[in-house]
């Protein structure tokens, strides 16, 4: 794999597009544009589009491009083939993307993008068996099993394994992980009890930590959901270290010691894997589209 090559990596948010250019795990440029998902999936496919353009044309040097969105994904063809956040429908990035530069286009899910920059460059580095988990306002998981991501459209979905809590999800089930541990959920859940604005899980921690008993309870149910996927992720896939990504990684060892210790008891025999947090912040999903985009040149 050529990692001198110089690459585009875009990564789109439902807020905004981070574009890049970097050789291997060094970023050289950054820009942002605003994803404009507001007026609908056209407009956000223009600024795309126009992210990729603009980067193309300030480095026309770069070797490929690479493009991450959420939702459903088909890498192989190169498809967005829906996303709630952003109402992508069927839209193929990978030849629109292609078409505009001329140049070699990867294509990839954003927290599975995320998951291999974090195990190449990142906390993960030097581990062959990892799973990333990004919480933010939706919850996701990346698996790499022997240096090699696992990356079908529906792959990952931790978000939507049962924990029991007895709260409705979006996807339209009841008792999701989402349900109980992401941010807002989180906030949704302490204002309901202790009938308060909060507006994410932050806000939760900080009351819980300042003697806050309803808090602290809420807290507690989020990060021990969590331990029970991740429970079950250890049992199914075993892998060496697990990495926490996304909005309530901020948390730090708020949110990794109670997961440790969760996962620590409820396995006997087992090897324990690592429990850490990310370490390239938000721009794990730009620097593992450059990493798909250096795959695109075979
Ligand atoms: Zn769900």
């Amino acid at each position: 794999m050529p990692s001198t090559e110089l690459v585009i990596g875009i990564d789109v948010g439902g807020t905004e597009i981070k574009a890049g250019v970097m050789r291997g795990a060094e970023v050289i440029y950054t820009e942002r544009f605003p994803t404009g998902r507001e007026n609908g999936a056209d407009h956000a496919v223009n600024q795309v589009l126009l992210a990729a353009s603009s980067l193309h044309q300030t480095f026309p040097e770069a070797a490929a491009i690479g493009v991450v969105v959420p939702g459903v994904v088909d890498a192989v063809n190169g498809i967005a083939i829906y996303s709630e956040n952003i109402y992508f429908d069927h839209v193929p990035f990978k030849q629109l993307v292609h078409d505009l530069t001329g140049k070699p286009v990867a294509f990839g899910h954003d927290v599975r993008a995320g998951g291999v920059a974090e195990t190449m460059y990142g906390a993960g580095k030097g581990y062959k068996n990892s799973f990333f988990m990004m919480i933010g306002t939706g919850i996701a998981g990346a698996v790499i099993i022997e240096g090699v991501l696992l990356d079908s459209p529906y792959g990952g979905e931790v978000g939507h394994m049962d924990v029991a809590s007895g709260l409705p999800c979006a996807c339209g089930l009841t008792g999701c992980l989402e349900s109980i541990s992401t941010g807002p959920s989180i906030a949704r859940e302490y204002n309901k009890r202790a009938d308060a604005n909060f507006l994410g899980g932050r806000e939760v921690l900080e009351a819980s930590l300042s003697g806050d008993l309803v808090a602290t309870e809420v807290w507690n149910s989020a990060v021990k959901a969590i331990g029970q996927v991740l429970t079950a992720t250890v049992n199914l896939l075993a892998p060496e270290i697990i990495i926490l990504g996304g909005g309530l990684s901020k948390a730090g060892s708020h949110l990794v010691d109670p997961i440790d210790q969760y996962i620590d008891s409820h396995l006997t025999f087992q090897p324990r894997p690592k429990i850490v947090l990310a370490k390239l912040g938000d721009s794990s999903g730009m620097i593992g589209a450059g990493i798909f985009a250096l795959r695109a040149l075979g």
